[in-house]
């Protein structure tokens, strides 16, 4: 579907909602002067979200505990421009979940071992897996799989010393045999890459990409305006 039909329906449906559900928003980078990869999301535009979110009257919160009022921010991959542009996510003081790719760590454009625990040390980025190579779960055997969620949980608990939980997949892309192998290793959280609101108590997590929305359409997806293109999403990303 054409990038300007989709944000038409968007903004016309977000006229239809109204409440302030809870929602997750996702990014993979943010830059100023150094931009690591086409996916990033420039500062200003980031900090114009920040504010529209405060402005709403949304709490951000690393992880949603609340059907209503409560936004949380994810970025997927690890790029390095989170950490050179660490000083805005600091002066808002906004807490944040990095989906980490364990195999790209310390790779060139990627975040090292020690910027990821720096990070983390400051208390306001969680630490989760996105896999260890970021390959297209639904294609791989059980046992590809496995290794996937292993490799790459067990190499973040060796950074951070906690407990990695949460999982969002490689290009969105999984199947109940994933969402079932991500609970038996151990992830209680997974997040997906198809719209919805969030209820405190599901372990399926929808997310909602940002990354490059103008401040109206950010507003309407905000409100769930993104949620008319919840079938197109899912015919995307889940396999049977
Ligand atoms: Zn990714």
């Amino acid at each position: 579907m054409n990038s300007n039909i989709r944000v038409l329906f968007i903004r016309l449906y977000a006229f239809f909602c109204f409440k302030k559900r809870s929602k997750v928003i996702f990014y993979h980078d943010i830059h100023s002067r150094n931009k690591y990869t086409e996916m990033s999301t420039s500062i200003d535009l980031f900090i114009e979200h920040i504010k529209h979110i405060k402005n709403c009257g949304y709490e951000i919160v690393p992880k949603v505990s609340k059907s209503y009022g409560q936004i949380e921010i994810c970025f997927d991959d690890g790029f390095l421009g989170l950490y050179e542009n660490f000083d805005a996510i600091k002066k808002y003081n906004i807490p944040i979940r990095i989906f980490m790719i364990t195999s790209y760590i310390g790779k060139e454009k990627y975040l090292s071992q020690k910027q990821i625990l720096e990070l983390y040390n400051t208390g306001l980025v969680n630490i989760s897996s996105h896999t260890h190579t970021h390959s297209k779960l639904t294609s791989l055997s059980d046992d590809e799989i496995e290794f996937e969620l292993f490799e790459s949980k067990k190499i973040l608990e060796n950074i951070i010393k906690q407990p990695i939980d949460a999982i969002c997949f490689p290009l969105g892309l999984f199947n109940k045999q994933v969402i079932q192998l991500s609970s038996r290793f151990g992830y209680s959280m997974k997040y997906i890459s198809i719209p919805g609101f969030i209820n405190r108590s599901q372990d399926i997590i929808n997310r909602s990409l940002v990354q490059f929305a103008s401040i109206n359409t950010f507003g309407a997806i905000l409100k769930g305006g993104d949620h008319c293109l919840y079938f197109w999403y899912k015919l995307k990303h889940y396999s049977k």
